[in-house]
């Protein structure tokens, strides 16, 4: 393990624990790792896809609040895609009709609004492809090599494109994603089910498996199950915020576990 230089000023806790940082995950048999904004930056295009999304909707709502970026990570962020619609608009006491899974982009329905936001995200990948966080690949890759089983676990229906994008799809046998869990019938982060899910899958108890999360959904989803541990990346959500949620510890980069 290496040792952590802490050059941070006084004051402002990082995890420079190198001994609290490896002990979260050594003893562990495998890492479930969620994929937007820990093994890609696609949270950053998530956030994009749904501003766009909701500055569109709102300007024919009279009345309604703006957008802002802390919406995304009050009532989005890591959640099933129509959930985040739900409570969003919830948050502006607005109440749409649910419209059907498959509904038109254009329809100002609760499903309508999720599928625009998908197709705004899809086109936003498409043109430019998705480069994985280098630290979260060598992660991944030293835990391979220590012979872990490792999986995905997000709520995202689009992971296993953005898996493909960011040419990490073949470490990744065992994705449970928004497609999986919906065919289980299982309920989204912040329940824990999905990663109870994932362990089932790799025939492991919950006790052996770490869980990897960025949202407060997220690392609640964790939090709630019996995992080994739950590490919480901070993207932006903010590092006490995902302590409150119930995280293990918090990193900056998961080069920091190695
Ligand atoms: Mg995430």
């Amino acid at each position: 393990m290496t040792e952590l230089s802490n050059s941070t000023a006084a004051g402002t806790s990082t995890a420079g624990d190198s001994t609290a940082s490896s002990s979260a995950w050594t003893g562990a048999s495998a890492i479930l790792f969620d994929l937007d904004g820990v093994l890609t930056p696609t949270a950053i295009v998530h956030e994009r896809a749904w501003q766009e999304l909701f500055d569109g909707y709102l300007q024919d709502v009279p009345g309604a609040d703006g957008y802002r970026e802390s919406d995304y990570f009050d009532h989005i962020d890591g959640k099933p895609r129509f959930d985040g619609v739900r409570d969003f608009l919830a948050s502006r006491s607005i109440v749409l009709p649910e419209g059907p899974a498959d509904d038109d982009p254009a329809n100002d329905t609760v499903h309508g609004l999720g599928n625009r936001k998908n197709k705004v995200f899809n086109d936003i990948v498409e043109a430019g492809g998705v480069a994985p966080y280098e630290g979260s690949v060598r992660f991944l890759e030293a835990a391979e090599a220590l012979g872990l089983k490792v999986a995905v676990v997000s709520s995202s229906r689009n992971a296993p494109a953005v898996l493909l994008a960011a040419g990490l799809a073949d470490h990744f046998p065992v994705v449970v994603d928004g497609v999986v869990a919906a065919a289980a019938g299982l309920p989204g982060k912040p329940s824990p089910a999905t990663y109870e899910y994932a362990a089932q899958l790799l025939d492991l108890p919950s006790e052996e498996c770490v869980v990897v999360e960025d949202a407060v959904s997220g690392v609640q989803a964790g939090s709630a199950g019996s995992f080994h541990a739950v590490i919480g990346v901070d993207r932006g959500a903010g590092r006490q915020t995902l302590l409150d949620a119930g995280a293990t510890l918090v990193v900056d980069d998961l080069n920091e576990l190695l």
